[in-house]
């Protein structure tokens, strides 16, 4: 067995970086109201200790490494980290996930740098939705975003969408419709409960067999191939669309049986299990001296220690986790 594997036989093989909390929006379901502090600079990886810990990984069997945050875009001098991220000789893939709203500006340099997938953000087609949604007056950037993202080769071009009952429910054939106009990946995630929105979460939840009830409706629905074999999403495509549309459903199916994901937080922290608030420090061995040994067997335990599954079972009235999701990075 190889060493990237975990206490339930799975293959560890996919790292997603959070370099930072912060962020340029305020999504109702992620980011929280009132008092939640940004990390202090000092707490935050550097890019030499990402790239420290990503080349670590990537020689423990890590081949995909995705950059997100908070905005990823947000962060000085990301064309760097990109850079010495794709350098790494083992590994497969590197991709990111943005909001897009800075996408325009960074897309070709991005693209340079070696990220050749990208997963954007979007929830709604109407601008005023989109303020209502994320607290900013940004949907024509992130229109913007994806078209560029478009014209410089990105493939595929994944959409992001969080379903929310009474609030894009209303959308979701128009969103899906998006496939029909571009050659991109819409995916309908399920709201999973982080201390983002105020209001009991599961009042907002539609299941991912909902959504495709209504996806069925539109036009004829085929189911289509993935493009990634260890994704969460299940993939179908309208007759005639130029891209698929995929269903994540953390909650209604959950894929922890296949999951092959660890997480590293901005202020350096591995989480096993996104749903779950056992982490394993590597920041503080890390600034104290440790070897790259010592960083590995740090790296092993953690995916020792990933749990079997989440605990979701019933849909909480609560959030589970004291982080909220711009700080852990989705
Ligand atoms: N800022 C970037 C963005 O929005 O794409 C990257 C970070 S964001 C935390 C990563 C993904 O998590 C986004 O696609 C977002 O929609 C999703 N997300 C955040 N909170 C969520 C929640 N409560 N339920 C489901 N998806 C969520
Ligand atoms: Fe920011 Fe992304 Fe969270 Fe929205 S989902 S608040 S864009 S980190």
């Amino acid at each position: 067995m190889g060493k990237n594997v975990d206490s339930f036989h799975r293959k560890i093989d996919y790292l997603r970086i959070s370099i930072t909390d912060w962020c340029n929006l305020r999504c109702i379901y992620c980011r929280p109201r009132g008092k939640w502090k940004k990390l202090p600079h000092s707490e935050v990886l550097t890019y030499e200790e990402i790239i420290r810990i990503s080349r670590i990984a990537s020689g423990l069997g890590i081949t995909k490494i995705r950059v997100t945050g908070g905005e990823p875009l947000l962060r000085r001098n990301i064309i760097y980290l990109c850079e010495n991220l794709s350098r790494i000789e083992t590994l497969e893939s590197l991709t990111m996930t943005t909001n897009g709203v800075l996408l325009k500006h960074f897309a070709s340099d991005l693209y340079e740098a070696g990220v050749h997938r990208l997963n954007i953000s979007l929830d709604t087609l109407q601008p005023g939705k989109y303020r209502h949604i994320t607290g900013k007056n940004m949907f024509q950037k992130v229109i913007d975003g994806i078209e560029e993202a478009l014209l410089v080769g990105f493939y595929p071009v994944k959409i992001n969408v969080v379903a929310m009952r009474g609030i894009n429910d209303d959308e979701i054939g128009d969103l899906a419709g998006l496939t029909f106009r571009y050659p991109v990946h819409v995916r309908f995630i399920e709201l999973m409960p982080f201390s983002g929105e105020k209001a009991d979460p599961s009042s907002r939840f539609i299941s991912s067999d909902e959504i495709l009830g209504i996806l069925k409706k539109v036009a004829e629905l085929r189911p289509a191939s993935s493009t990634n074999a260890n994704g969460p999403a299940t993939h179908f495509r309208f007759k005639g669309a130029l891209g698929k549309v995929g269903l994540i459903s953390p909650l209604s199916h959950h894929f922890c049986p296949a999951c092959n994901r660890l997480r590293l937080t901005a202020d350096g922290k591995l989480r096993a299990c996104l749903f779950s608030d056992s982490e394993t420090d590597i920041k503080t061995p890390l600034r104290s001296g440790a070897s790259d040994k010592e960083l590995e067997e740090i790296l092993l335990q953690a995916i020792l220690n990933k749990p079997e599954r989440h605990s979701l079972d019933d849909y909480c009235r609560e959030s589970l986790s004291h982080r909220p999701m711009v700080a852990i990075g989705g």
